[in-house]
């Protein structure tokens, strides 16, 4: 069922609280804490735009950081606020609490399209135990309560799903709207063929998104590090790659299921393996080619998917209509060990025909590298919250949020 969005309630005059998250990364730079990605920040303007358009008294509720209910300067929204003023081009005021009196006082003096940004909301433990009291007292400040804060839509917290059931108006963001339609809508019903690249570290942590993809998806390639669980599955040399042994029923498991559902399950033919990887440094040393059916040598650990695998992963994407791409394909962040994952953010680029999603996460950051980003149609915000809602679990900060009528 379609959710009520901020175009089909009456704005004007109401005080309108809007969970997003501005959880940016932050770095002290000569004893001030500097933002060093705006991206989420901008990710909400079509937003706040249209809310200050409409006369709404716009008041701005988010998490930074993990502060763990106690105040702590460095993970203060106030760099936020200042920074959000300069892309509005209008007064963002501050308030250093958010709930309470002064708060309150904030509100109740604000005027139809006025913008206030309240201090982080988990400075306050009873954010993240969803503390009904807690709720009551964010709620005070609303007559509206809109969620626009994808990423945090996964956990039911004070600020993202308490608050709405004492609200008697809520809606969904323009932000929010996008990522259900990308994420949700494309997914369920994709155009087909419809091709799932899925890399990254652990079996374990996407093997329920795999699982619920290959009910749909025409083709699967696996990449990164969890190839190497399945490879193990496959009775396969893998040296000292990183793997996980207790996921091997699993691995087997998606693999047999896949076969009874006709599903082309790829898995990387060649590999770039070396010694050893300094994290710290991001150099590894040395790299070289083997193919997968030869095994990783002893000693060795497989760190990028070769050239081959690249080759075969390129001419499935290219043949898709939809695209959705989660985990990179190696080490990425080594340069030496990127190639694989920047190759595919190429092939899934040079797509014009298909829908292609990157579904949040550590591919969100190669697809940015790689300069792909315009190429390419959806990029969640989300990183555990595109994982839940892409294994088709209910995200209680959707849920919450009224039917459209
Ligand atoms: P995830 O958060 O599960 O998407 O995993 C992303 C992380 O997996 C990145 O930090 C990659 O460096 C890492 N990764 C990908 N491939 C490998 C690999 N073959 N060996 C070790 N780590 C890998």
């Amino acid at each position: 069922m379609a959710k009520t969005t901020i175009r089909d309630i009456n704005l004007h005059g109401q005080r309108t609280l809007v969970r997003v998250d501005f959880n940016v990364p932050l770095d002290e730079k000569d004893g001030k804490m500097v933002i060093t990605d705006e991206t989420r920040i901008r990710e909400t303007i079509p937003t706040l735009d249209f809310l200050i358009k409409q006369g709404a008294k716009v008041i701005l509720t988010s998490h930074l950081g993990r502060p763990k209910g106690k105040v702590d300067p460095k993970q203060s929204l106030r760099p936020v606020a200042e920074r959000l003023a300069e892309i509005l081009g209008t007064d963002v005021a501050f308030v250093d609490d958010c709930v309470g009196e002064k708060a309150e006082k904030v509100v109740a003096n604000m005027q139809p399209g006025q913008v206030v940004l309240l201090e982080n909301v988990r400075f306050y433990s009873e954010e993240e135990k969803n503390d009904p009291a807690f709720a009551a007292k964010l709620a005070k400040l609303a007559d509206v309560y809109v969620n626009d804060a994808f990423g945090t839509a996964h956990r039911a917290h004070a600020s993202t799903e308490g608050v709405a059931h004492l609200v008697k108006t809520t809606a969904i963001g323009f932000l929010m709207e996008k990522e259900l339609k990308f994420l949700g809508e494309e997914i369920s019903a994709p155009k087909k063929p419809f091709v799932v690249i899925i890399g990254g570290a652990k079996v374990s942590d996407k093997i329920n998104v795999i699982d619920a993809l290959l009910e749909k998806a025409d083709s699967i390639l696996i990449g990164g590090a969890m190839a190497y669980t399945f490879n193990l599955a496959l009775g396969k040399k893998i040296g000292k790659s990183l793997s996980e042994p207790d996921a091997i029923g699993t691995a087997k498991a998606a693999l047999e299921k896949a076969k009874a559902k006709g599903v082309k399950f790829l898995l990387p033919i060649d590999d770039v393996i070396v010694e050893s990887i300094d994290f710290k440094a991001r150099t590894a040393t040395p790299a070289k080619t083997t193919e997968v059916n030869a095994g990783v040598p002893d000693g060795w650990l497989g760190a990028d998917i070769g050239p081959k695998t690249v080759e075969l992963y390129q001419s499935e994407i290219a043949k898709a209509k939809t695209i959705l791409w989660n985990g990179p394909m190696g080490v990425f962040e080594v340069k030496e060990l990127a190639k694989g994952t920047f190759a595919i953010a190429e092939a899934v680029g040079a797509n014009r025909d298909a829908v292609s999603i990157i579904g949040g996460g550590d591919s969100v950051k190669a697809v940015k590298r790689s300069g792909q980003s315009d190429k390419v149609t959806f990029i969640s915000t989300g990183g555990g919250a595109s994982l839940e809602f892409l294994e088709g679990k209910i995200l209680p900060g959707v849920a919450i949020i009224a039917d459209k009528k």
